[in-house]
């Protein structure tokens, strides 16, 4: 059965219960991260995860909650022995960047113990393959809603996913600027759902949800205003969505699905 293990689920404050947003999704034998929210190496250490089995790390956007702690998972890896072959999605404007820092922080490519590949997103095929999974990025408009105007060059990329294995079909909406920029991504059945809950008001993501073909939904990358909700929105899940449809994350987090 296809697992979740929530590393962290904060948006871009941390709180005192919550770091940053990051989650792992298991599949057939192999282990995916998607994003890396520091402290996310930490956690992994910690949730017993056989991080060496990491096969991928997928990168939403390069916001800090989402990529900060993706240098220490790197670190921690060649560290701890591994020689398998890590591939690291981000999106394709940050591939020459990441590459560089990886550089300055002296995890240079060439002398890790493993293959280490930072590589771009393409939309409109699959951009990652393995006998475990397949995962699809569609470009949603959270960085340009909010950078665009001031920096209309920019491509200002940023993605949502949907990843099918094991029969199973995962969506993580990254952080989206409007709900029905996951319509593309919802328009079959959804076996998991993992949203963000930092840019709307509750209520307005259920009301979008409300009658989607989802069997499990989980929100994270919470607004720290709803730090301590986690019992209402809940029970506001059960009236809008449907009884024990929705899970608010927590940091440590694991189901299968
Ligand atoms: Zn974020």
């Amino acid at each position: 059965m296809p697992t979740l293990k929530i590393l962290g689920s904060a948006s871009g404050v941390p709180t005192k219960k919550r770091f940053t947003t990051s989650f792992v999704a298991g599949m057939g034998e192999g282990y995916y991260l998607f994003d890396a929210g520091e402290a996310c190496a930490t956690h992994l250490v910690r949730s017993g995860i056989p991080h060496n089995r990491i096969k991928a790390v997928f990168i939403s956007h390069m916001d800090p909650d989402h990529s900060g702690g993706i240098f220490m998972v790197v670190q921690l890896m060649e560290l701890t022995g591994r020689t398998a072959p890590l591939k690291i999605f981000v999106p394709p404007e940050a591939v020459g960047a990441v590459r560089n820092y990886f550089r300055t922080v002296w995890l240079f490519p060439e002398v890790l113990r493993f293959k280490l590949e930072i590589l771009p997103y393409c939309e409109g095929r699959p951009v990652y393959r393995d006998r475990n999974l397949s995962v699809r990025v569609w470009g949603n408009q959270h960085l340009k809603r909010r950078l665009q105007s001031r920096y209309p060059k920019l491509k200002l990329e940023s993605y949502s996913f949907l990843v099918r294995g094991g029969g199973k079909t995962l969506v993580y909406s990254g952080d989206i600027a409007r709900a029905d920029e996951l319509d593309p991504l919802l328009n079959g059945k959804t076996d998991l759902l993992v949203a963000e809950l930092a840019h709307f008001k509750p209520e307005e993501i259920m009301a979008y949800l409300a009658g989607k073909k989802i069997r499990k939904i989980i929100f994270t990358h919470l607004h720290p205003d709803l730090d301590n909700q986690e019992r209402r929105l809940e029970k506001m899940g059960d009236r809008l969505l449907g009884k024990s449809k929705l899970a608010v994350a927590h940091d440590g987090l694991s189901l299968g699905f």
